[in-house]
């Protein structure tokens, strides 16, 4: 996968939700890259996702802006309908929108708790619900892929991590491990399969905070037996292979990519 084939995901139509910044960004580059047209879903940020289809266009991939608000249904179904209707299906999509809403539990307001819930787990469900539709009604193109449709849910190590001080946003991840595995359980029949990816810390805007003094950074690695931060690229590598049919029996799996981060690091010489 180090060099990118654009055979692999030839003729692919792909949704990634929150493409305007971090993770999204790249795993949409790394989509496209590899030959999938890609549509680039953003919320407010209209600049970042100009420029994620200007690169695309610029290394000769296609790309197309939709704004949507994921957590809101009728924005979700019109975009997908936009998309149908530019591209003429849909054949990936990539569930990775998601914030933080960061506060002590006994402190955290219900609209605290329900936005984080709203975007992050509402979101996926209903982006994956609009995309298994299609998938399903249009199911196996056997010379585009053996699948019918492929599912990729952004989560975090804090689907299993508990996360003090984020409540919402652990509650949010760990949801998403149940939702992806019963949807793939509930949709392999139809040749679709559906998958995580639980990156540690990874360098975008989301966790800023948590680096921006050497002190914090020195705390966060203490975290990462591989003792680096995580690039958004390593994300985007591994989007781009799941989504292939090099990945064609993985289904209903969390790939953790983190450095090391879910081997309870802490347990190396305590325990
Ligand atoms: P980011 O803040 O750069 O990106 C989040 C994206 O989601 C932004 O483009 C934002 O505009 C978009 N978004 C937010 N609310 C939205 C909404 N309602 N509708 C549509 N888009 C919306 O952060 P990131 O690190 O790139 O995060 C991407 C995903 O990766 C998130 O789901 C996050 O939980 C997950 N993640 C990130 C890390 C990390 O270390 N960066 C670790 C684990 C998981």
């Amino acid at each position: 996968m180090a060099t990118p084939d654009p055979r692999r995901l030839a003729n692919q139509i792909a949704v990634v939700t929150g493409a305007s910044s971090g993770i999204g960004v790249a795993v949409a580059k790394a989509l496209a890259a590899h030959g999938a047209a890609v549509v680039i879903n953003y919320s407010n940020d209209a600049d970042g996702a100009k420029a994620t289809v200007a690169d695309i266009e610029a290394a000769g991939g296609k790309a197309l802006a939709i704004q949507a608000d994921v957590s809101q249904e009728d924005q979700v179904q019109a975009m997908f309908r936009q998309t149908i209707e530019h591209f003429g299906t849909v054949h990936i999509v990539v569930a990775n929108a998601g914030l933080q809403v960061d506060t002590p539990f006994v402190d955290m307001t219900l609209e605290q708790w329900q936005k984080v819930i709203d975007v992050n787990l509402t979101g996926q469900f209903l982006c994956l619900r609009e995309a298994a539709r299609e998938f399903i009604r249009r199911g196996v193109q056997p010379e585009i892929s053996k699948a019918a449709g492929k599912i990729i849910c952004m989560s975090s190590v804090h689907e299993i991590i508990p996360w003090a001080g984020h409540v919402n946003y652990a509650a949010s991840k760990g949801g998403i491990m149940q939702l992806m595995k019963s949807v793939a359980q509930e949709l392999a029949p139809h040749k679709i399969r559906a998958n995580s990816i639980g990156p540690g810390a990874i360098a975008t805007p989301i966790n800023l905070s948590a680096r921006d003094t050497p002190e914090e950074e020195k705390a966060l690695l203490s975290l990462i037996p591989y003792n680096r931060v995580g690039d958004p690229t390593d994300v985007g590598n591994l989007a781009a292979w799941l989504a292939s049919d090099e990945a064609d029996y993985i289904t209903g799996q969390t790939i953790f990519m983190d450095g090391g981060m879910t081997l309870y690091p802490g347990f190396a010489e305590g325990g």
